[in-house]
């Protein structure tokens, strides 16, 4: 151990010399601004480390064991097509996360090296007594049964004919979603070439059996585990439950959703970039019209790796809808991730309320949030310990789902379009609303009445 940590040292000042000449690391000072900050929690002995564009495994391999590095899970792979390798890695013992990041940027086989952030859902407590039935995010102002200005419209467009039209498929990154559920199990997405049970990687995308998605938490086929996956289970009812006359309704009710799990309440940056890439590999391998992915998560801090993904995300014109958190800050001022990433493809949402302030939990930006969305006392789909059931949950998890539900409804009405044109027609639609003057990009809330 102490020659492993001498020889790491003698390294690091070696490698130190030649850093000025080497390829600048992409934003080192946002991961340091996270470092910083002693409410963004890591996994202690773990680091996210992408080796220089172009290098091979070998060589890399060859580089984490010169540093007492071994590799724990390959995230990026030359072998799979990635321009470089990118690795969750294990430190030596006794090693801390801030010191190696900063000897690691120094090595020259290095492109960048950080944290294995630790993020969570974006659910808050919800009030028990709620009556069950207000479903109001889905409301209009002018819906025939029940109204609320401050709802999606949803309602409001579905009673005007305006319906969710077939064919659209949504990425939900999250805990896993219960397949079983009778407002939802319609919307399970279904691999079209994959052979349940078979033992054989069928599509060839790496993951055997993955019949309905992948749970990168487990590293298994087994998308829904039980009563721990109500978070993921919950987004995917307000996003694409049926219309079928029992429960609720979701944006979209006629929208397939792929389980991307990698959270149980909480989850790592590592295993997010494979969620993200997961997803991407899906539309461009079955050339799915996938249009979203809902990411009702954060915490942690500034990963280059995850913003590259959310980026590749982008090029394959899928949008990455992200909960704009739960502090109730400003995130111009305290950046929240993945929501506050500059990535075009992101649609960063807070939470109102029915009566439409600001969530009092909910985080605003004026540059770094996007859009409010009906996301306090949101009643939705969750499993239960006798089955399925329904729960009333408030977060801007709560609020994210109604903006990926309306990119499904605004894609299925009008095919064709890039990612670009339906974030551009989503906050277009915006509805100005005081409590979100000035604290985020469109200074208004979700719309989807003339979608
Ligand atoms: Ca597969």
């Amino acid at each position: 151990m102490n020659r492993t940590l001498s020889r790491l040292t003698v390294m690091a000042a070696t490698a130190a010399a030649c850093a000025m000449s080497s390829v600048a690391q992409a934003n080192p000072q946002l991961v340091d601004a996270s470092l910083a900050d002693p409410t963004r929690q890591y996994m202690p002995s773990e680091l996210i480390v992408q080796f220089k564009p172009g290098l091979r495994l070998d060589k890399a391999q060859q580089a984490m064991r010169g540093l007492g590095l071994s590799s724990l899970k390959t995230l990026r792979s030359m072998a799979r097509g990635a321009h470089a390798e990118l690795h969750l890695v294990k430190l030596p013992a006794n090693f801390k996360v801030p010191e190696a990041i900063q000897w690691l940027r120094a090595h020259d086989a290095i492109d960048f090296a950080e944290p294995n952030w630790i993020v969570s859902t974006q659910a808050a407590p919800a009030d028990p007594y709620y009556t069950n039935g207000s479903l109001w995010g889905y409301y209009g102002d002018t819906s025939p049964t029940q109204q609320n200005q401050y709802g999606s419209q949803a309602g409001e467009a579905f009673d005007a004919g305006k319906k969710c039209k077939k064919g659209v498929v949504i990425g939900v990154i999250d805990e896993g979603v219960m397949n079983t559920h009778p407002d939802t199990k319609a919307g399970i997405w279904q691999n079209p070439v994959e052979i349940a049970g078979n033992g054989i990687d069928d599509d060839g995308n790496g993951y055997v059996d993955d019949v309905n998605g992948w749970d990168f938490r487990n590293n298994d086929k087994t998308t829904f585990d039980g009563t721990t996956d109500d978070h993921g289970t919950h987004v995917s009812g307000t996003i694409g439950a049926r219309a079928n006359k029992q429960g609720i309704i979701g944006v979209c009710p006629t929208v397939k959703m792929i389980s991307a799990k990698f959270l149980e309440g909480s989850g790592t940056t590592a295993n997010a970039i494979l969620a993200v890439d997961y997803v991407t590999d899906l539309k461009q391998r079955h050339d799915l019209n996938l249009v979203a992915t809902n990411n009702s998560w954060g915490g942690g801090g500034f990963s280059q790796g995850l913003k590259d993904a959310i980026d590749r995300a982008g090029a394959a014109d899928i949008l990455f809808v992200a909960a704009a958190g739960n502090s109730g800050l400003n995130t111009d001022v305290s950046p929240n991730y993945p929501s506050g990433y500059t990535s075009a493809n992101i649609i960063a949402v807070a939470s109102i309320t029915s009566s439409g302030s600001l969530s009092g939990f909910s985080n605003y930006g004026a540059t770094s949030v996007d859009i409010g969305a009906p996301g306090s006392s949101i009643w939705s789909t969750v499993p239960t310990s006798t089955g399925a059931g329904y729960a009333n949950y408030s977060g801007t998890s709560m609020a994210t789902p109604h903006v990926t539900g309306a990119a499904a409804f605004y894609a299925s009405r009008h095919p064709g379009q890039t990612a670009a044109q339906i974030k551009a027609a989503i906050l277009a639609a915006a509805v100005p609303t005081p409590s979100l003057a000035g604290k985020c990009v469109t200074g208004g809330r979700l719309d989807v009445s003339g979608f």
